[in-house]
């Protein structure tokens, strides 16, 4: 249930493994947070041991996808530029050198190397002591990667259900027994995905599963096309830039989901200033600072659990109950799916999900039972 990246990922997996799978969404695929997202592909900084290795393991399934596929439009691995902002150099100095230790790579480059590594930034907005390049890394576009993977579901067998309105997963004696759509329909199941994105914890909650939640409200700017040769995902103080397959370029920062405003009625507010400040701040990246304009923006949740990490497998006490809920859905998107799906079909839980069961919570919950 849910047609984000996570939702549709794992439905193409369960359906090469020859099980049969419907994928119901609320409206269309791709309309949550996978639609407005980032999606710099990477394992930058310190993390846990266990997220680091899933991380890579998702930056593997992304290589190996663009070398099955072409997804050259809305794939790619041009590496992301970091930077750091005052007072910040320390910490940055710590992360490059805990990526060097665990062999995740980085270079630390002075603005020259910068100009001649990787083009279309403007190079005196770099501090003094230079930047941190991770040639690896990349960036997905989410929409025709979800839509892509839609095809691998229905290739196999699989059906998609859009439109189906705010949906339900149906538990009965403590199992999954299918999953109800809005107009009221009950497509029977054994086994259930809450892919729901920033929704799930909320829909556990009502089944007396405590998952901690961090989401904040998000803001990705997009521009129109523009001439600029930049092809990193450009990480500094005060904004962030991708490249997009159309030309245009898309831009967040965390000063200007703060600025966004929810109202009483649950939409949002985005004012103008701040969308005008984000222009502003990229233009100042970007070698010419050239005028940036906004095309369109997307504002809304960003699924993020509570402890940071992804949560990702079985709910303990609902057999056939699983869910998918994570920050960095983008880097793990093809992972994730992979590793839920087998499960899922052999009943055999991964080693590499340990770390990331929902089932760690349960503390939280005796204890507020208590
Ligand atoms: C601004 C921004 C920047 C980001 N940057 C990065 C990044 O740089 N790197 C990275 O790896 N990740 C990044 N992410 C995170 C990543 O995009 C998300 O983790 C990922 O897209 C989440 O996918 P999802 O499938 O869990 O959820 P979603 O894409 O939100 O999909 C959930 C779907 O479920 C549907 N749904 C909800 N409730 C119901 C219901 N009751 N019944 C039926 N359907 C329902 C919704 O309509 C939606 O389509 C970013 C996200 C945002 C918003």
């Amino acid at each position: 249930m849910g047609g984000g990246v996570l939702g549709v990922s794992t439905a193409a997996q369960l359906a090469k493994r020859g099980a049969q799978v419907t994928l119901v969404t609320e409206g269309r695929l791709a309309s949550g947070a996978s639609g407005r997202s980032l999606s710099w592909l990477n394992s930058y900084g310190p993390r846990s041991a266990e997220y680091h290795r899933l991380r890579l393991l998702g930056l593997d399934r992304y290589r190996t996808l663009s070398s099955q596929i072409d997804a050259s439009a809305w794939l790619k691995f041009d590496g992301g530029l970091t930077w750091p902002g005052e007072g910040e150099l320390g910490k940055y100095r710590d992360a490059f050198e805990h990526m060097r230790q665990v062999g995740y790579d980085a270079e630390w480059l002075s603005r020259d190397e910068v100009a001649a590594r990787t083009p279309g930034v403007d190079v005196t907005a770099i501090p003094d002591d230079g930047a941190i390049f991770n040639p690896g890394e990349g960036w997905v576009e989410l929409p025709p990667l979800v839509d892509h993977l839609a095809q691998v579901v229905v290739a196999h067998g699989g059906e998609i259900r859009t439109d189906a309105g705010p949906s339900e997963i149906v538990v009965s004696d403590g199992r999954v027994t299918g999953v109800r759509t809005a107009d009221g329909a009950v497509l029977p199941a054994d086994a259930a995905v809450l892919a729901t994105g920033p929704a799930v914890p909320g829909t556990v909650a009502e089944l007396g599963v405590k998952i901690p939640d961090a989401t904040p409200i998000s803001l990705l700017v997009r521009t129109p096309q523009i001439a600029t040769p930049l092809r990193a995902v450009l990480n500094t103080p005060r904004v962030a830039v991708r490249p997009t397959p159309t030309g245009s370029l898309v831009l967040d920062s965390g000063w200007s989901e703060e600025e966004v405003v929810t109202r009483e009625d649950g939409t949002y507010e985005v004012r103008d200033s701040t969308v005008q400040g984000l222009l502003r701040e990229a233009s100042a990246v970007l070698e010419g600072n050239p005028v940036l304009t906004a095309e369109s923006y997307g504002v809304g949740p960003k699924p993020i659990p509570g402890d940071g990490e992804p949560v990702l497998g079985a709910l303990g006490e609902i057999a056939g109950y699983s869910v998918a809920f994570t920050h960095s859905g983008a880097t793990l998107g093809l992972i994730a799916g992979e590793l839920l799906a087998d499960e899922i079909v052999t009943g055999r839980p991964s080693p590499l999900l340990e770390a990331f069961r929902p089932t760690r919570f349960d503390q939280y919950r005796r204890s507020s039972h208590d």
